[in-house]
């Protein structure tokens, strides 16, 4: 019977497995929060997710509408000037 050792300490047998890469790894190097190992797979974020993403979109599309929006009421504003100024 084999006996899983740790990626990162090759002297401790492994306590876990992580869940993303499927490494052994010691109970130093297992993080039971996410179920990962700490130094390979534990500084990535958990899994990608649609809000994330969305919420980036439509802060990408409302600083957009407000940036229309502003060079649309610059020109409305020039436009006025210009024709106060014209009498
Ligand atoms: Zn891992
Ligand atoms: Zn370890």
């Amino acid at each position: 019977m084999e006996v899983y050792r740790c990626m990162n300490h090759p002297e401790r047998a492994a306590a876990a497995q992580c869940t993303r890469c499927g490494k052994p790894v010691c109970d130093e190097c297992h993080n039971p929060e996410t179920g990962r190992c700490r130094y390979r797979c534990g500084e990535m974020p958990p899994a990608p997710g649609m809000p994330g993403r969305s919420r980036n979109i439509w802060v990408t599309v409302i600083v957009s509408i407000l940036a229309i929006l502003g060079g649309l009421t610059l020109l409305l504003l020039a436009i006025c000037g210009t024709i106060l100024f014209s009498y």
